[in-house]
């Protein structure tokens, strides 16, 4: 597969305050992640808050350096492009639109700013695009003098997203695009997204606690858990047949439409480990039923399924050599 954007063992570190009279400790938020997409493709990003996928989407987006490992589009590294060049092949939306729209600049400036920025056509070319690019989205001409606080929450969003789409980008990352809004407005923006895929013919990195969201609109899934991918297939193949316990427990956790909430309780027993403090062998296995022996010791490697090389688990009950302590 010809990657578009692809992550190469990425790691990301940040070293943070473990509390008063305590030594700085390193948190790995993301550790040795490497993934690919293909033009057109929709990756899902999936796991519970603090798994390390906003940092993901952040480095993807080249706001977060790496500690180690590349990020390269069309096998270019993000960290030679130049700052100008990557921002016109990928755009964020992110999860809160009030909070990414400066609230003292009309909507019709918000979106034709990417334009002044690049230097591209005059004022009123950039207004006429600004204005197009609105339309598109659903936004009536009548808002377009208008500030981020007189919209509501769906309005706001389709302003944001009309601001990534106005350069004409190849990729854009969503960071949880809908979480922040109701229910009934969710659905209308994630349909907008789906048209504008094809319309502008845009590869999408799709991060989301909300599964049912991911299952619409992904091609493939990456869980991810402790900052490391531990699975990923295409999406129908991950939803019919998850392999790893984590995104078997995942699934069959009941999905809240709630915001802010995250992933409910799945009754793994145990909460989602301290970061700072991650198990030993594989991190999941404190909270795995289907853990073995060395599961403790032996961190399993994300590796290829024999019989379906386009997924990827990390998991010692799919190792050869753990069917032999499975079957004893
Ligand atoms: Fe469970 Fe072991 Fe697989 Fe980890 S490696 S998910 S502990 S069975």
């Amino acid at each position: 597969m010809t990657a578009l954007i692809q992550a190469n063992d990425l790691n990301r570190s940040f070293t943070v305050n473990a509390g008063m009279f305590k030594p700085r400790q390193t948190l790995h938020a993301v550790n040795g992640v490497t993934l690919k997409l293909a033009r057109g493709d929709v990756l899902g990003i999936v796991g519970e808050s603090g798994c390390g996928k906003s940092t993901l989407a952040r480095m993807l987006l080249g706001l977060t350096p790496a500690s180690s490992g590349t990020v390269e589009i069309d096998g270019q590294d993000i960290a030679k492009l130049g700052r100008r060049e990557l921002t016109r092949r990928v755009q964020p939306v992110f999860q809160d639109p009030y909070s990414s729209l400066n609230p003292r600049k009309s909507i019709v400036s918000i979106v034709s700013f990417p334009l002044e920025v690049h230097g591209i056509g005059t004022a009123a070319e950039r207004r006429a695009k600004a204005m197009e690019m609105l339309e598109r989205v659903g936004l009536p001409a009548r808002y377009a003098d208008n500030s981020p606080g007189q919209l509501s929450g769906g309005q706001r969003q389709r302003v944001a997203i009309a601001r990534a789409l106005v350069m004409k980008p190849e990729i854009v990352i969503c960071d949880e695009p809908t979480s922040a809004l109701d229910v009934s407005v969710q659905a209308q923006i994630l349909n907008l997204l789906m048209e504008l895929r094809q319309e502008f013919d845009l590869t999408y990195v799709f991060i989301s606690h909300n599964l049912a969201v991911v299952q619409h609109i992904a091609t493939h899934v990456a869980v991810m858990y402790l900052g490391r991918v531990v699975e990923t297939a295409a999406t129908e193949t991950l939803f019919k047949q998850p392999r790893h316990p984590y995104t078997q427990a995942l699934l069959a956790s009941v999905l809240t439409p709630e915001t802010g909430l995250g992933i409910p309780d799945m009754g793994l027993g145990l909460s989602f480990p301290d970061p700072l403090h991650p198990p030993t062998g594989c991190p999941f296995h404190p909270r795995c039923k289907q853990r073995l022996a060395s599961c403790d010791s032996l961190r399993p490697p994300l590796a290829a399924l024999a019989g379906d090389a386009s997924a990827q688990v990390a998991c010692h009950l799919y190792a050869p050599t753990s069917q032999e302590s499975i079957l004893s």
